[in-house]
């Protein structure tokens, strides 16, 4: 144990030293808190072999550059973790053992702290963190930060503390800039405003667009946390609108679970939510530990980033001939789900993150659903990585790619490859598009390869193959009829789904619902002109030229004939509710399920006429909980909501 906890010690000083000193972190920040977690239970369980420098003693301090020192004028704490409800339960005992609280919860914003302090009501001195006790004086960079007043309204001495941060925005235009100028992109928002705030010269710091949410006052005239934070916005200083008074634990539960869904749509990062006593007095009674305050308490959110290897770059060729490589992983959990593969889109994409084989990196979910590399760890190339060599024939037919001026892709301009060509069909029968049941990826190239299955036009031909499929490969009577009853059903399906399934470049699922609803029929669409596409407003240039080009080709016009003469439907049907067997009810989805995309969920129960929403309340009726449910797994059985798996959902729809 004694060797363990040494090791433990000095990973978690090189991580803090790599995170704080060099602002560039060697780990996740799930790794380093699973570290952390281990070495304080077996710091707890042999206090014998504590060493004097373990982390979990000191407040990390953040410091590099020559600035001058500023001693606090009351210590500046860290704040204690909650990693689940159980934790923050405990929590909420711990503090009900002392005083009968009310809870303020508000968002965690990633960022660094800051104390500023006013005399008279004019910015004197704004300082980081540091050790908690000494920080380093950063006022004339905080000065530049267009947030926070030179001059308050009223001409009080105070000190207050808040976060600085980078804007989602602000940070990829940064990174985008420094890209251009061949200078090392910065982690995440956070090492950004850190490092930007840390500049020798102020104009660095002003040009980086920083700002600043201001949460805490030391303004003791005040005797609620909530109150304070209402004064600071009338002093002129920008508060986070998010903050919200709750009378209990349930309740702040209910204010994570609405944020957890919905961090993504801010422009700002936050890691997590941070619950505070309201009432100064009882913040008194509960006092402070060497490191965090006994009344507070950080709830992080699931971390969305994970470190693995990248085994290998293999290419794929899309349905667009679109030659995309793709980084095969050892395999590690991200946010629920299991990722042993990510696109890594192009060339310029590799190249720009320096992406070799056998490199260590950073995966997470882009938009919460598809994994992506975020960066590699340079620190952990042991010299075998293997450099990374764009192809320059199709994988699959040996044509020459070409290469796009503007979109910085490689395709394959031959539209007989075979890829091309098998993707295009899997797309044309995937769920989303003709929703043909029974024909996956797996079948298609079997009927593909069979010269069953060439184009289109062969789906709506398979009933006259019927008898010469039975039998096939193991098919029974009824797996193929199943297929034809999905192919006859396909036809009914609304305009919206057949413009998607058609394929044509850069018209995903959404646009594709606009130009249905737009041109009502497929005809219309046929016959439009680039002006009366252009002239819709979520359709630009690149998108018309698309749409035009596809339906001049004279195998499009051939295509749209032979669908018409199959009685496939050409209107665009406002959506119709099926029955109304759900209304009135409220649903809510946790997970992932094997048989559905989520947003295919949501259709399903709103096709009954029922309501889903993000989290879980009283009002809910039901949870339809897949693999890896969230918190609001927990929340639903506290609050006894009836609990549905995907099959529920289905027999219910029966
Ligand atoms: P913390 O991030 O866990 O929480 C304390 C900080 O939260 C405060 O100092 C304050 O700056 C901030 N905060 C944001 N919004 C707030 C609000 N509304 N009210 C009060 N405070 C608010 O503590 P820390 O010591 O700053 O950082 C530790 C964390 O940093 C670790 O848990 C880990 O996630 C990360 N870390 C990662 C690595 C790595 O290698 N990846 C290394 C070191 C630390």
């Amino acid at each position: 144990m004694k060797k363990r906890i040494e090791e433990l010690t000095k990973i978690i000083n090189k991580a803090n030293h790599d995170y704080y000193i060099l602002e560039n972190p060697s780990m996740s920040d799930k790794q380093y808190d699973d570290y952390l977690l281990e070495l304080e239970k077996l710091e707890k369980e042999y206090p014998e072999f504590v060493l004097d420098n373990s982390p979990t003693k000191k407040i990390n301090v953040n410091s590099n550059a020559p600035f001058s020192k500023v001693e606090h004028k009351t210590i500046m704490l860290s704040l204690a973790n909650a990693f689940d409800f159980e934790q923050l339960v405990q929590f909420d005992n711990r503090v009900k053992k002392v005083v009968k609280p009310t809870y303020v919860c508000e968002l965690k914003i990633d960022g660094l702290a800051v104390s500023i302090e006013y005399e008279k009501g004019i910015l004197k001195r704004a300082a980081t963190r540091g050790d908690g006790i000494i920080g380093e004086d950063i006022t004339n960079n905080v000065k530049t930060i267009k947030t926070i007043p030179h001059t308050l309204k009223e001409k009080l001495d105070i000190e207050v503390r808040g976060e600085i941060f980078m804007s989602k925005n602000s940070f990829s235009k940064l990174n985008e800039e420094r890209q251009k100028n061949g200078e090392a992109l910065f982690a995440n928002p956070r090492n950004a405003a850190s490092g930007s705030v840390r500049q020798l010269d102020s104009s660095v710091t002003a040009s980086r667009n920083l700002d600043c949410f201001i949460y805490h006052t030391t303004d003791e005239t005040l005797s609620s946390h909530f109150e304070s934070v209402n004064h600071l916005k009338k002093l002129g200083f920008k508060v986070n609108e998010n903050i919200k008074l709750v009378n209990n634990i349930d309740q702040v539960i209910n204010y994570i679970n609405f944020w957890d869904e919905k961090r993504n749509d801010l422009d700002y990062e936050t890691d997590g939510i941070v619950v505070k006593v309201d009432s100064k007095q009882q913040q008194e009674e509960l006092g402070i530990t060497a490191k965090s305050p006994k009344w507070a308490i950080a709830y992080k959110f699931k971390p969305v980033e994970e470190v693995t290897r990248i085994l290998d770059i293999v290419f794929t060729v899309g349905r667009t001939g679109q030659v995309t490589p793709n980084a095969v992983l050892e395999p590690v959990r991200v946010d629920g789900s299991l990722v042993s593969r990510t696109t890594l889109h192009n060339e310029k994409n590799v190249l720009e993150k320096d992406i070799k084989i056998g490199d260590y990196a950073f995966v997470r979910k882009a938009g919460d659903v598809i994994p992506e590399i975020v960066k590699i760890i340079p620190e952990k190339r042991d010299g075998s990585e293997k450099e990374f060599n764009m192809i320059d024939k199709c994988p699959i037919c040996g044509t020459k790619l070409e290469k796009t001026e503007n979109e910085s892709a490689h395709f394959c301009p031959n539209p007989n490859c075979d890829a091309r060509k098998q993707e295009a069909l899997i797309h044309f029968a995937s769920r989303n598009a003709m929703n043909i049941d029974g024909m996956g990826e797996k079948i298609i190239e079997l009927f593909y390869n069979m010269e069953i299955l060439k184009n289109i036009e062969d789906f709506y031909l398979l009933e006259e193959k019927k008898e010469a499929l039975i039998g096939l490969n193991g098919f029974g009577i009824k797996s193929i009829e199943n297929i034809l009853y999905s192919i006859e059903e396909s036809k009914k399906l609304n305009l919206d789904k057949l413009i998607f399934a058609l394929g044509i470049k850069h018209v995903g699922s959404k646009t594709a619902k606009i130009l249905a609803s737009e041109f009502k029929n497929l005809e219309n669409l046929f016959n439009a002109k680039k002006e009366d596409l252009v002239a819709i407003n979520e359709i630009g240039e690149k998108i018309a030229d698309s749409v035009i080009d596809y339906f001049y080709q004279e195998k499009t016009k051939e295509l749209i004939t032979f669908l018409k003469s199959k009685s496939l439907n050409f209107d665009y049907l406002k959506k119709e509710i099926k029955d109304q067997r759900f209304s009135n009810k409220t649903f809510v989805i946790t997970g992932t399920f094997d048989n559905y995309k989520r947003e295919e969920i949501k259709d399903l129960i709103e096709n009954f006429d029922g309501k889903v929403t993000n989290s879980v309340t009283k009002k809910t009726d039901v949870l339809l909980c897949g693999e890896n449910p969230g918190s609001k797994l927990e929340e639903a059985n506290k609050l006894g909501i009836e609990i549905w798996s995907s099959e529920d959902l289905e027999k219910n729809l029966k």
